[in-house]
């Protein structure tokens, strides 16, 4: 689905499909080098991630493990706490694996702080972070990922496997909603 199947949903396309897969191309050649000789396993974020693994591992030139979970934030509408539950673990032993977690977006931090400690207590290698999307604005708590794909003023965003409402997830591009689709 492209911006254009969903004309008047959008206030403005944030970043083109052709930027992120260019910018995702970019750092799957440093995750290359910078892991070169080591074993690596991606760590998905469901759903929000699905194109952004997608995409970052096929563009690597080595081969990767993938695994995903899923975790629900306790809070309240848009603004989350912290306070995080397991909804799907991870199937594969962490025990002396590089991780590297891989994420849509990095908001506030609070959810993904948690899941670093979690991932950590698990007897890995080493734990670090890709996020596509980070929004320097609205950092709560300090994370600092490894690859960051963009940093993006502090509005709410959909597209590329993000979402309002379930909906837009398809969407090819990023962009910023119309008032009128949320109020
Ligand atoms: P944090 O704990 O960092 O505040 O929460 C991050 C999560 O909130 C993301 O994984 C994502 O699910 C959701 N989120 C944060 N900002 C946005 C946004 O602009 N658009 C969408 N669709 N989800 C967001
Ligand atoms: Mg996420």
């Amino acid at each position: 689905m492209d911006a254009q199947h969903v004309e008047g949903d959008l206030a403005h396309v944030l970043l083109t499909e052709d930027q992120i897969h260019t910018r995702i191309k970019e750092l799957a050649t440093q995750i290359d080098a910078d892991y070169a000789g080591r074993d690596l396993l991606l760590v998905g974020v469901l759903k929000g991630a699905i194109m952004v693994m997608a995409d970052l591992a096929r563009s690597l030139e080595r081969s990767t493990d993938m695994d995903w979970m899923a975790v629900s934030s306790y809070g309240s509408g848009t603004t989350s706490s912290g306070v995080v539950r397991i909804l799907k673990d991870l199937e594969l032993d962490l025990t002396g694996r590089n991780v590297l977690v891989v994420e849509d977006i990095l908001d506030s931090g609070l959810t993904l702080s948690w899941l670093l400690k979690n991932l950590t207590s698990r007897g890995t290698e080493s734990v670090e972070v890709f996020t596509l999307l980070r929004k320097p604005d609205a950092m709560k708590v300090r994370i600092d990922p490894r690859y960051v794909g963009f940093d993006i003023p502090n509005e709410f965003v959909v597209g590329y496997g993000l979402d309002y409402d379930q909906k837009y997830r398809n969407l090819r591009c990023v962009g910023t909603l119309a008032p009128h689709i949320y109020t």
